[in-house]
């Protein structure tokens, strides 16, 4: 097995008294794109946050690419490679749609991602360059954000319930355009509310349930009674 490229072991996560996360493992491979699904309130978000340095670290150990990220800071972490698509999108309303992907370019990493390279992908965003993100539609919005973590070159980009509240042939598109950021060898993480979209787009895929791993499995061998039990609880 090739070395993890996010390791991740024994996590807990805490909102003041509140234990979001009781000791999470997970792994992810270089280029690997994983699923991870669960029920409102298992504790994705609070996972990906925790990863990214949005979240100060209870006990436990992240590991990206070999260093120990578990104490930095948001902004230490994308300059190691690690961006995400927050769920909501999260753009600055008052910037253009281009400078709020000028944001994600702030991070300062090389790679292949620049505006053309965006625009190439998403080319309505090109169209809409000049306009402020907020008189854009809710797809066009989640192709900016996506745009923005591309900007920052990161080896590893987490996507956190992009198709949350979009319309199913919106979801599509914006599906379509995995392949082209992944293609390049990135690794991905999707967190979905979609259990089919999870599976089919994932080669692995782990469950929470109630802050602790319910299901970990290749994504296309899981039985649907193996996910129903670890999402819902049921027996
Ligand atoms: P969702 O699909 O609703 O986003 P989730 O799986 O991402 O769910 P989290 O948002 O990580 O779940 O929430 C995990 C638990 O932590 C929930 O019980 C939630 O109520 C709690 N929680 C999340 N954010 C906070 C916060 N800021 N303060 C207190 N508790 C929180």
């Amino acid at each position: 097995m090739p070395e993890p490229i996010l390791n991740i072991q024994g996590l807990k996560a805490f909102y003041g008294d509140f234990q979001a996360l009781y000791g999470v493992d997970m792994y992810i491979e270089p280029g690997e794109v994983l699923a991870i699904i669960g029920a409102n309130g298992a504790g994705k978000t609070t996972l990906m946050r925790s990863v990214t340095g949005l979240l100060s670290n209870g006990p436990g150990q992240i590991h990206f690419q070999g260093n120990d990220i578990s104490q930095l800071r948001a902004d230490e972490v994308a300059m190691q490679g690690l961006a995400m698509v927050p769920e909501g999108r999260q753009l600055f309303p008052s910037l253009t749609v281009k400078e709020n992907l000028m944001i994600g370019a702030q991070v300062g990493r090389q790679g292949p991602w620049n505006l053309d390279a965006v625009y190439r992908l998403f080319p309505i965003l090109e169209e809409r360059k000049d306009q402020a993100s907020t008189s854009l539609s809710g797809g066009q919005q989640q192709m900016v954000a996506i745009g923005r973590a591309l900007m920052a070159n990161p080896d590893l980009i987490m996507f956190d319930e992009i198709s949350l509240g979009l319309a199913p042939i919106v979801i599509k598109d914006i599906y379509a355009a995995l392949p082209g950021i992944i293609n390049g060898g990135m690794s991905a993480i999707i967190v979905e509310q979609d259990i089919a979209q999870a599976l089919k787009v994932s080669s692995r895929v782990y469950c929470l349930q109630e802050g602790r791993v319910s299901l970990e499995g290749a994504s296309d061998k899981v039985s649907r009674e193996e996910i129903s039990r670890a999402y819902f609880g049921i027996e």
